[in-house]
């Protein structure tokens, strides 16, 4: 096993504020027509379109190094371990880890989720501990905890929504119990925008000797994120909604935490040694890396974690922050619309959720695609968010670094095409 590399930082220098039309450069696919339109895609709480960077970096890999790591001793094997473990101390150094060792590739955040779940809940949680999550949680920050409940006979506690979509934190106080084992919560909610006082958060469930995992899959992209400064315990997030490919995530952990929790999966590359009836676990984070990774979407993702830090997260929130003001802005022009999630842009990244009385949101979404607006219409894997709201469905759109204000017009041009055929006037 290659110790891992020294952190590298991007030498060109942040700007204060980001220019969306010349980042639109760099990324390929928003330069083509959809419908015989130019394509506007505001679909990026879904996935990311990748830079050139990114792109390069994916075939490069696979043109010149492709090898397995941390196995051949030859130099395209070499070479493909440094590459990948340098991401690993790049994304380490970039959430502010203590090293590389906290960092675990996964597929994603659903994967990253599953783990610490299987993992750490199989052996910390029995009959009647109390895992306390929130109604505005992806599946993938439910599910998982669902099926660990089932195997030990921990209880699901909820923390409620308020009518903006901002968590009742005052709830916090009751339902955080002596019981508590863990609180899961998103950094940012997929469906309604709302950023998470994730400091807070920690703090009350520190308080209660509980540990916090933070769902950072829509945090980590649109967010600074210091995990320390968070003081979360657990961190989840995906590449390909930073930018980068799918199929690769990771999971932060404190390392006493990782250290003491068992392999998720069994396989090659996780052991140190295997006798005909036992084994033993290599170091982390190795410990939870079954079988060949995903060598070049690790290396990718770090090409997509350079490519935002140098023009910054606290840029690019700015940035999809006043998007959100002026879609709200001009929304609220819609008779009858109904918008989901804070008023107030600065409580939330780039996501607007609305719905129209007259239209269903799935027919929104196929007229804006006519028009070649990209969004994304249904529950937004968020049933609890729409349990909460009582619809079945919402229109979202979201954006990203790249987006424009023309963007945004010409999302409400397509709303305009909408209201004359449905003639919507009243809220769903
Ligand atoms: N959590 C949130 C808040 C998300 O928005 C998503 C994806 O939309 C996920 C978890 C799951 O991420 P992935 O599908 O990359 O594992």
């Amino acid at each position: 096993m290659n110790p891992p590399l020294e952190p590298t930082t991007p030498t060109a220098k942040r700007s204060p504020a980001l220019d969306p039309y010349a980042l639109r450069g760099d990324f390929p696919a928003l330069h083509q027509e959809v419908n015989g339109h130019p394509l506007a895609y505001l679909d990026n709480a879904a996935t990311t379109q990748k830079p050139e960077a990114v792109l390069e970096a994916l075939l490069r890999y696979y043109r010149e190094d492709n090898a397995n790591v941390h196995r051949g001793i030859h130099e395209l094997s070499r070479r493909a371990t440094e590459a990948y473990e340098g991401s690993r101390a790049r994304i380490a150094e970039w959430i502010g880890a203590e090293g590389p060792e906290e960092v675990v590739w996964t597929r994603g955040t659903t994967e990253a989720i599953n783990l610490v779940a299987a993992s750490w809940g199989g052996s910390n949680l029995s009959e009647g501990d109390e895992i306390l999550l929130t109604e505005m949680e992806h599946h993938s920050n439910i599910v998982p905890w669902q099926l660990i409940a089932e195997r030990t006979g921990a209880r699901l506690r909820y923390v409620e929504l308020d009518e903006e979509g901002r968590l009742r934190l005052d709830q916090l106080p009751e339902l955080l119990t002596e019981r508590t084992k863990l609180m899961a919560v998103s950094h940012v909610s997929n469906a309604l925008g709302t950023i998470n006082p994730v400091p807070e958060i920690a703090r009350l469930v520190h308080e209660r000797g509980a540990l916090l995992l933070v769902d950072g899959a829509q945090g980590a992209a649109h967010h600074p994120v210091d995990v320390k400064a968070l003081g979360c315990d657990f961190y989840a997030f995906s590449g390909h909604k930073l930018m980068g490919p799918t199929g690769i995530g990771a999971l932060w952990g404190r390392e006493e935490l990782l250290d003491a929790m068992p392999p998720y999966q069994g396989g090659g590359e996780m052991i140190r040694v295997v006798k005909p009836d036992m084994s033993t676990w290599a170091a982390l984070p190795h410990k939870f890396e079954a079988g060949t990774p995903n060598i070049a979407g690790a290396v990718a993702m770090r090409v997509a974690v350079d490519y935002l830090d140098r023009i910054g997260p606290e840029a690019v929130l700015e940035h999809e922050q006043s998007l959100v003001g002026y879609a709200l802005e001009r929304l609220r022009e819609i008779p009858g619309i109904r918008l989901y999630g804070p008023p107030d842009p600065e409580e939330r990244s780039g996501v607007v959720s609305f719905s129209l009385q007259d239209a269903h949101p799935h027919d929104v979404a196929t007229i804006l695609d006519t028009e070649g607006v990209a969004i994304r219409a249904g529950h937004h894997c968020a049933q609890l968010v729409m349990r909460r709201y009582q619809v079945s469905a919402t229109t979202r759109a979201s954006f990203y670094l790249y987006n424009t204000r023309e963007e945004v017009d010409r999302l409400m041009d397509g709303l305009d095409a909408v209201q004359s055929i449905f003639g919507s006037t009243g809220t769903q």
